[in-house]
């Protein structure tokens, strides 16, 4: 512990934000990490309270105290080691995890928490100035070859940590780049794609092969891989969009946010996309009020639409948690995102009732508010309303994996029509069927990058052990 009254003495810092005006005329990522004299003082806000409550509100167990103290000494070289000893990517959970583990800190009980993520933000990105990332080829090959369907952040995860353990590691992802949701989901302006490419540059240098544009259970038969292959995981993720089947839903203009996201990232990545789904100059309205929607939002501000809306199914959450009631645990309350403060009227307890258009274009939707009693809805009578919709974004999560790949392999699911695999005991993450395994979405449903990376980590474990016997890789 660096400063133990340091928590007395300094307030919470965030990171900077590019002013809005500026921010939103380019799709380029606009937080500022912390200066190296902010990030010691930040650091030293950590109080070492002894039960490191963070460090198991944090999904991959980041060693969270341990590094805050190294960058209160300006040990940087020191933080990134301890940090990459339980995460791979500090680089995407830097910029995109919510950050469960400031919600645990014990700070959080009665102060502002430690800016955890963004002391994280700042070690990687010190740690690549540097040149200290390097790959980590083990020299020792065990002549087993695994096969990664997906490269989302879970198929990374997995994919670096087996290819350092000596084994021979195919990526196969349907796309035709590598990244999953962070490469055609998420904007870049929450997260620029370099932050992949080079990540993938290490994985090659540690022997990771990425093979892109093959479809498995399409243009890649499964057979085909139990055959070439001593080990299959599956890390295709949740690609199933939930709709919403009301009147009006064939209309023109109404769209899956993933096709419309996915667009907008190809169009930045220098692709041509004919026809691309526009918000330019029209009424929006996005459906769905988690991140997803929110990246709706911030696309669509980028694009210059005329008026952005989001529409919740839930009520407002409160503006503060009651913190002795939910520490260490996820609040649930008002999160106001850096897209949401760029422009867009924000709207609680609505329910879609139909779409209406001309000549087949949609031009309005019309809701309806609704009471939440009991854990059930109830539409408010007499409370419809109009507003006008010339794009309609659909984000209201992903309700599982295609199940054309799940079929393919045969493997058994569970209630919710993902892969079944346990995450403890013995044969975790292991499918029932022989040598396939399952990590990330594609297991847990939709969820988030930092517990991809703990799956697809943990997952490597498993097959390791499956491979030789027993592992020496980290779970
Ligand atoms: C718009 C959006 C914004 C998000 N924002 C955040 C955020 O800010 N922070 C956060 O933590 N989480 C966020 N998430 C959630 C997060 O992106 C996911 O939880 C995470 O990416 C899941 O990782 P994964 O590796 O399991 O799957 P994915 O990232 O979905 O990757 C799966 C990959 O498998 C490939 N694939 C699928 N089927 C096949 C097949 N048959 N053959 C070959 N390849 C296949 C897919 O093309 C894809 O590349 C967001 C999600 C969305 C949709
Ligand atoms: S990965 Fe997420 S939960 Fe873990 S320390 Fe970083 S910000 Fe916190």
């Amino acid at each position: 512990m660096g400063k133990p009254t340091g928590f007395l003495e300094f307030d919470r810092q965030e990171e900077g934000y590019l002013p809005v005006e500026q921010r939103v005329k380019n799709y380029k990522e606009f937080v500022l990490h912390l200066s190296d004299e902010a990030a010691k003082v930040q650091g030293a806000r950590c109080m070492d309270c002894g039960i490191p409550f963070c460090q198991s509100g944090c999904p991959i167990n980041n060693i969270i105290p341990d590094w805050n103290d190294l960058v209160y000494r300006q040990n940087w070289q020191g933080a990134i080691e301890v940090l990459h000893s339980t995460n791979n990517f500090p680089d995407f959970t830097g910029r995109i995890c919510p950050a469960p583990c400031e919600a645990a800190c014990t700070l959080n009980i009665n102060d502002d928490a430690v800016g955890i993520k963004s002391i994280e933000h700042a070690i990687i990105d010190k740690a690549w100035e540097n040149g200290w990332v390097k790959p980590q080829i083990n020299p020792n090959k065990t002549g087993k070859k695994v096969a990664v369907v997906g490269s989302g952040p879970a198929g990374m995860a997995a994919a670096q940590q087996l290819a350092r353990a000596g084994h021979s590691v195919v990526v196969l992802e349907k796309n035709d780049r590598v990244g999953g949701l962070l490469r055609y989901g998420i904007p870049d302006f929450k997260f620029e794609k370099s932050h992949i490419d080079r990540r993938m540059d290490q994985m090659r240098a540690e022997g990771v092969e990425f093979r892109v544009n093959q479809h498995v259970g399409e243009n890649v038969k499964a057979e085909d891989l139990m055959k070439e292959f001593d080990a299959v995981i599956l890390a295709a993720g949740a690609e199933q969009p939930r709709d919403l089947p009301v009147p009006g839903r064939e209309l023109k203009g109404i769209h899956f946010a993933m096709d419309f996201l996915t667009q907008q990232n190809k169009v930045v990545a220098g692709d041509s996309v004919p026809d691309q789904i526009k918000s330019t100059g029209k009424h929006v309205v996005v459906i769905g009020g988690g991140d997803t929607g929110s990246d709706c939002v911030g696309t669509s501000n980028r694009h210059g639409a005329a008026s952005v809306t989001q529409f919740e199914i839930m009520p407002q959450p409160p503006e503060e948690e009651n913190r002795p009631l939910t520490w260490p645990n996820w609040p649930i309350k008002m999160r106001t995102s850096s897209s949401h403060e760029e422009g867009c009227d924000r709207d609680w307890s609505v329910v879609t009732k139909r779409f209406e258009g001309e000549n087949g274009e949609v031009k309005k939707l019309i809701a309806a508010r609704v009471e939440w009693k009991d854990g059930k809805m109830a539409e408010v009578p007499g409370s419809e309303f109009e507003v006008p919709a010339e794009r309609v974004y659909l984000a209201m999560g992903f309700v599982s994996p295609v199940q054309k790949l799940l079929d393919a392999f045969g493997v058994e699911k569970d209630a919710r029509q993902n892969a079944k695999a346990t995450t403890d005991g013995a044969g975790c993450y292991a499918t029932s069927v022989s040598k396939v395994f399952a990590a990330g979405d594609v297991r847990r449903g939709q969820s988030l990058v930092v517990w991809a990376i703990r799956e697809g980590r943990q997952c490597a474990r498993e097959v390791d052990a499956f491979l030789m016997g027993s592992s020496s890789l980290p779970r």
